[in-house]
């Protein structure tokens, strides 16, 4: 049977922290974006069923909520590529051991094969993907930009911010590895670089646009009138 190469888009909220799971791309090269719970191990045999395959695994960043069950979806999709910030390569394995304070027995640590680096190119799922590294939230925290993001028929410019923009909000910089004035420097750029047209999809929480951000987030209302907001 003939599986239609179209691109898709759907995402679910997964394990213990609410994490925003992404999935897009073309049907026969797949990306999974932010495996944060055990659920992607389900999701991912519904999508085989469709003729779906993940292919490549990005991680917005670090943090055990957005990466930790990738080696349960490589498990299934063992050609799966597991791509993650060069900056969270000396924390990442200290991010994946924070489970054991949230109570939860971590799964095996997969290793990223490709580290990215800010303005890297990456040309897969039938994207052009443009890495955006924002640091802040943690040193390595990126912003995965897709200028014609392929959805059925719609093209639409696209960023998974991860946890550095929320909808009304900001990412917390409290944690250890966090830096605040890394964070502000992060948001200015963004402000600067992405379209008002452009959707946000977030770590946690609801989607939303940089128009309606720039004009009711809180946070970023302060940095573009020069106000400090840490
Ligand atoms: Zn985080």
């Amino acid at each position: 049977m003939l599986i239609m190469d179209e691109y898709f888009f759907s995402n679910a909220v997964i394990g213990p922290v609410s994490t925003n799971c992404f999935i897009f791309g073309k049907k026969s090269e797949a990306i999974m974006l932010d495996p944060g719970g055990p659920e992607v191990l389900q999701i991912v045999k519904q999508l085989s069923k469709k003729g779906i395959e993940i292919k490549h695994i990005i991680a917005t960043h670090g943090h055990f909520d957005h990466i930790s069950w990738a080696s349960d979806v490589i498990k299934e999709c063992r050609n799966a590529k597991l791509y993650l910030s060069e900056a969270e390569k000396v924390y990442y394995e200290d991010y994946h051991n924070w489970m054991v304070r949230y109570g939860i027995t971590p799964p095996e640590i997969a290793k990223p094969d490709i580290w990215f680096k800010d303005n890297e190119i990456l040309d897969i799922g039938g994207l052009r993907i443009e890495v955006i590294h924002t640091p802040g939230h943690t040193p390595g925290s990126s912003v995965i930009y897709i200028e014609k993001f392929i959805n059925g028929n719609d093209t639409v410019k696209v960023a998974f911010v991860g946890d550095l923009l929320f909808k009304g909000s900001v990412g917390r910089v409290d944690f250890p590895y966090s830096n605040a004035d890394d964070m502000k420097l992060s948001l200015e750029r963004i402000i600067e670089e992405l379209d008002d047209d452009v959707l946000i999809y977030s770590g946690h929480g609801e989607s939303t646009t940089m128009l309606s951000e720039k004009n009711a987030n809180p946070y970023l209302l302060a940095i573009q009138k020069g106000i400090p907001i840490f």
